[in-house]
This record gives C-alpha cells, sequence and structure tokens, in this order.
C-alpha cells in the first residue's frame, strides 16, 4: 500500500521579508512571522516545507547576526545577506528570486510588524481560488500620520493619472505565485518600482485588505527624502507621460508665444509701444522655469537611460545561513 503524503501535494510558500537595521524589531516580529506560518501549515493551506526568508539589506547592526541564530534555531527561518545596502525594493528582488527556487508561492511583506500577517491566510485561500497575485491593501492608514496619508493618496493618484497600473494603497506586502516570479525574473530594469511592474506581468489577481498598524520598534527608513525619490523612480520607471506633457505645453506655449508676438507688433503698429518692463520679466522667468523643470524630467529620464546600459547587477548575496532550503 502507497501512504499519500498529503503535504506534498500543498504548495511550499516563503515568506520574504527584507530588512535594513531592524535588531529593535526581528526578535518580536520573527516569532510573529512563524506563529502565522504554523497556522498556515496547520489548516493544510500551505506544506510544511514552507520557509521565512529574511534577507539582510546590508545592515550594520546586529540584523544578520539575528537572523543567523533564527535560522539555527528553527528550520523553517533562512536567511540571505546582500553584499551591502541596496534598497528595500532590491532587497525584495533578491528575496523574490532567491524564493523562486524552491516554493509554489511567495509573500512579501515589511519586518517592522505594520502589515498584519493575519491578511496572510486570505492571501492563500485566494491562491487556492485560481489567483496567481494577491495584493495585501491598506483598509485604512490611521496608524500614519495625516501628511503621509495625504502624500500618499496624492502619489497613488499621480501614478494612475500617468499610466502607472498601482493598486491603491497597497505597498509591497503581496502574493505570487511561482509562475509569476518566473516571468518576473525576464523583467531586468536596475530602475525597480515593483509595485508598478508587477499588474505588467498579468494573470489573474485579487485583492485582501487589512488594517496597518505602527511600527513596532525602530524608525521608518523613508523619509520626506527618500519618499520623493521612490515617486519620481515609480513615475519616470514605468511611465513617458511626463514627456509628453512637456511637448503638450512646449507646444501650448509657443501657441501663446505666438499669439503674444502678434499682439506686441499690433500695439506697435498703433503707436502704443511703451516699456513694458514688468511684463517682460515675469515672461522670461516664467518661460525659464518651464524650461528648467521640462529639461530637469528629460534628465531623469537620460539618467535612467543611462543606468540601464550598463546591465550591472541589482544585488550581490554574500551569505546565505544554508545553501539548501
Ligand atoms: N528596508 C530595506 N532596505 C532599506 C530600507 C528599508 O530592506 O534600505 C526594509 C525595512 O527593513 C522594512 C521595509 O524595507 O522591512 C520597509 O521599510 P520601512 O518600514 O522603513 O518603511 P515605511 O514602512 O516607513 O514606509
Ligand atoms: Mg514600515
Amino acid at each position: 500500500m502507497v501512504l499519500m503524503n498529503v503535504s506534498n501535494s500543498l504548495p511550499v510558500l516563503c515568506i520574504v521579508i527584507p530588512c535594513y537595521n531592524e535588531e529593535a524589531v526581528l526578535p518580536i516580529t520573527s516569532g510573529l512571522f512563524l506563529g502565522e506560518l504554523a497556522d498556515l501549515v496547520e489548516e493544510k493551506l500551505v506544506s510544511d516545507e514552507s520557509r521565512i526568508l529574511f534577507v539582510d539589506d546590508g545592515s550594520n547592526d546586529a540584523t544578520w547576526k539575528l537572523i543567523r541564530s533564527l535560522a539555527e534555531s528553527n528550520v523553517h527561518y533562512t536567511g540571505i545577506s546582500l553584499s551591502r545596502n541596496r534598497g528595500h525594493q532590491n532587497a525584495l528582488l533578491a528575496g523574490l528570486m532567491e524564493a523562486r527556487e524552491f516554493c509554489d508561492i511567495s509573500i512579501s511583506i515589511d519586518c517592522d510588524g505594520q502589515d498584519d500577517v493575519r491578511a496572510m491566510k486570505d492571501m492563500v485561500i485566494a491562491y487556492h481560488d485560481g489567483c496567481d497575485v494577491v495584493y495585501g491593501v491598506r483598509s485604512s492608514r490611521k496608524a500614519d500620520s495625516l501628511f503621509k496619508r495625504t502624500s500618499a493618496e496624492g502619489f497613488y493618484k499621480l501614478l494612475n493619472k500617468m499610466g502607472v497600473e498601482a493598486v491603491f494603497n497597497h505597498a509591497d506586502y503581496r502574493l505570487l505565485s511561482k509562475r509569476v516570479l518566473e516571468e518576473f525574473s525576464h523583467f531586468e530594469e536596475v530602475n525597480l518600482f515593483l509595485r508598478g511592474m508587477v499588474p505588467l506581468v498579468g494573470f489573474r489577481s485579487s485583492s485582501v485588505y487589512y488594517e496597518r498598524h505602527e511600527r513596532i520598534a525602530g524608525e521608518s527608513h523613508y523619509p520626506l527624502k527618500k519618499m520623493v525619490a521612490l515617486a519620481l523612480n515609480g513615475i519616470t520607471s514605468l511611465s513617458t507621460k511626463p514627456i509628453r506633457i512637456i511637448t503638450m505645453l512646449g507646444f501650448f506655449i509657443s501657441i501663446l508665444s505666438l499669439i503674444g508676438v502678434i499682439w506686441a507688433f499690433v500695439v506697435l503698429l498703433m503707436g502704443k509701444s511703451v516699456a513694458g518692463w514688468a511684463s517682460m520679466v515675469s515672461l522670461v522667468c516664467f518661460m525659464g522655469g518651464i524650461q528648467m523643470l521640462s529639461l530637469g524630467i528629460i534628465g531623469e529620464y537620460v539618467g535612467k537611460i543611462y543606468m540601464e546600459t550598463k546591465h550591472r547587477p541589482r544585488y550581490i548575496i554574500s551569505e546565505r545561513t544554508s545553501t539548501k532550503f
């Protein structure tokens, strides 16, 4: 008689968690992730070969040491360490590409406890129902400051206006199936904005809603400057609409200038020409401003092309807690 191993037919899940200087939160949240994974295994939603994969993004505190000791304490914890800090998006990609090797589904989540781990169950259920992508969407942003809430809302609206298909209030908490990860591995750009790239892969998708909490400990790594950089990167990496807007603006201003020239000529012919110093100065400043802005936007794209042509690796893995998962 052949005994069927039930867990073999269950999908192997990999929870991918980028960590940068998170020594204060890891001891707390690692337990939360493991508890949730144990529940999913117990409910026979995922295989007991599932793993939690921490990606140390070149931290300079005890993060990697903690990850290593977690891996020694429990077989479900694994980790990779990047050779230097490469930023959240690259760290996440490193983890996802690593997960692709051994799992059937991945769920990416931040390490600071802000995203509710209980939403994972609904994500896995949606996967069993045939979804390849499941977005974790924040149902409320009570934990965020008023400024972060309004700027984030404006950001998503702007992204959509620019033709970038990003799910409103979804960051990087999501489930991806193996075939999405496989397809994703062919996206070779160095300027990463994962939440805008995933919808480009396609396949069936759905959303699950969760409450966003406050960070358990430590500080956000996304101050205003980094948030603006991420927003700008998201738009210029995935949309050429700003350049189109510049062209339209240039066209519009040219027509305005033409009208202005005709008007000046008419005034001259009527002999009413006066020294219009103020209007002249404002016109010059306005035109100068528009030109600088336009050049800046074009420069953003030229910079992006420059970085893409180098084909540099997006991350380098320096260490693993184990070579086999
Ligand atoms: N992170 C990372 N590399 C970085 C910055 C952040 O891997 O250079 C990780 C960080 O440890 C966390 C996640 O990315 O797990 C999100 O960062 P954070 O919580 O600081 O951002 P916020 O939630 O404030 O937007
Ligand atoms: Mg956070």
